[in-house]
């Protein structure tokens, strides 16, 4: 099936909007787009009030005293402490957003998922942050019992081993719990062939071995494809919607796209950054969260981040910075996402017609699949936006040509 849409030939608008929705969809984009926009901002609030009022109310510290009463080993008290902090706060603050936002994937069709598979995955989830976290924790506080100074530095650097295992793991342990893959090949001999055409051309080597199938139309419309692990668990995966409903050609820029990940290796790059950020992001985090004991914890029952009740203090001192700081990660996604997008339309020069209207007319479909509002706030882009807006991809496709006299190609040579 294809999706219905503005296709091939479709041309930049009189509003120089290369990315157009009819008025029925474009109210629905709005719609959902603007909901979706207070769903993110009141969830981030709704965290911060649940941790604050978890210690205003003295709960952190009433819970951290009977199991201390109770168990007798630190490492006990820690894991059960910890084991019944996150599992609070997943039903709390990740359970409830989380639903909202199913429903309203649901009513704008984006997600045909119904709530029984829906809860069955929460409680993987549940499961695995009980085992994740838990860990997290328990390592978090007794470093900062073993180091109250450098604790932060300790933490970091312990992050560097974890970041790294679980990028290796993801693709084989995680992601299978939440979704069914596949090879590709073994359903879809055909497209494999056409991207081995893409895969000569990028010089990437990927082998049909690291080309795999999402099932992913049993769950939603949406359109997708995407590079993950590292090392011998690195691939390509691309959704069976991608697959089944784009033209080969949209299929073979999305593919030139993840080549483009895959080859300026933006999973290790975002690994480094990601390393060097936690080092700045749990040094600011200590500041604050011993700012926040100093002026609160008295009156918290919370007289240091080294009690068990300290690890809300720095719950609550994580989640503030990360709201405040999104937009580093965000930006530096975006760019990783903006240099994808000139690779795999350079890609596909030679081996499509127009490898232009090919890129415009897959973020027209990508779009359309997943309602994206055409006029998306400047403000809410820059601070919450993962990815550069529909729009600006598709403006940028319909104006990049390198190839034209004078032009001069990113990532090939002429
Ligand atoms: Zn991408």
């Amino acid at each position: 099936m294809l999706l219905c849409g503005v296709l091939a030939g479709h041309a930049e608008g009189a509003a120089g909007q290369a990315y157009r929705l009819d008025p029925e969809k474009l109210r629905q984009a709005m719609a959902y787009s603007h909901a979706g926009h207070w769903l993110h901002f009141g969830a981030q609030a709704w965290t911060l009030l649940v941790l604050w009022g978890l210690l205003a109310s003295g709960t952190a510290a009433k819970l951290a005293a009977s199991i201390e009463r109770k168990a007798r080993r630190g490492w006990l008290n820690s894991a059960i402490f910890s084991a019944l902090l996150i599992t609070l706060l997943f039903l709390t603050v990740m359970l409830p957003p989380a639903a909202v936002g199913h429903a309203l994937a649901v009513h704008y069709g984006i997600s045909i998922q119904g709530w029984i598979p829906w809860l069955a995955e929460a409680s993987t989830s549940l499961r695995n942050f009980i085992v994740g976290a838990t860990f997290l924790f328990m390592l978090a506080h007794y470093l900062i019992v073993w180091s109250p100074k450098r604790y932060w530095l300790w933490f970091a650097s312990a992050m560097i081993p974890l970041t790294l295992v679980g990028a290796f793991v993801l693709p084989t342990l995680i992601d299978p719990m939440y979704d069914k893959y596949e090879p590709l090949g073994a359903t879809h001999a055909a497209l494999v062939t056409q991207l081995e055409r893409v895969v000569a051309r990028t010089g990437t080597a990927i082998p049909p071995e690291r080309m795999y199938l999402q099932r992913a139309a049993q769950k939603g419309n949406g359109i997708n494809a995407r590079v993950t692990g590292i090392g011998s668990t690195k691939r390509i995966v691309v959704w069976d919607t991608t697959a089944d409903r784009l033209p080969m050609d949209e299929v073979l820029f999305i593919f030139g796209h993840e080549s483009g990940h895959y080859v300026l290796n933006h999973i290790a790059i975002g690994m480094v950054l990601g390393v060097v950020g936690g080092f700045a992001m749990l040094y600011l985090v200590s500041r604050l969260a011993a700012w926040l004991i100093g002026r609160y914890g008295e009156g918290w029952g919370v007289p240091s981040l080294s009690s068990l009740a300290g690890l809300v203090v720095l719950l609550l001192a994580v989640a503030m910075l990360q709201d405040v700081t999104a937009p580093i990660p965000n930006g530096i996604s975006r760019w990783e996402e903006h240099q994808a997008d000139v690779y795999g339309q350079e890609a596909l020069h030679g081996l499509v017609a127009d490898p232009q209207k090919t890129a415009l007319s897959a973020f027209q479909h990508m779009g359309e699949a997943g309602l994206d509002d055409p006029n998306p706030n400047a403000f809410i882009e820059f601070w919450t936006y993962d990815h550069p807006s529909t729009q600006s991809r598709a403006n940028f496709a319909a104006h990049y040509d390198p190839w034209v006299p004078g032009g001069k190609p990113k990532f090939f040579p002429r």
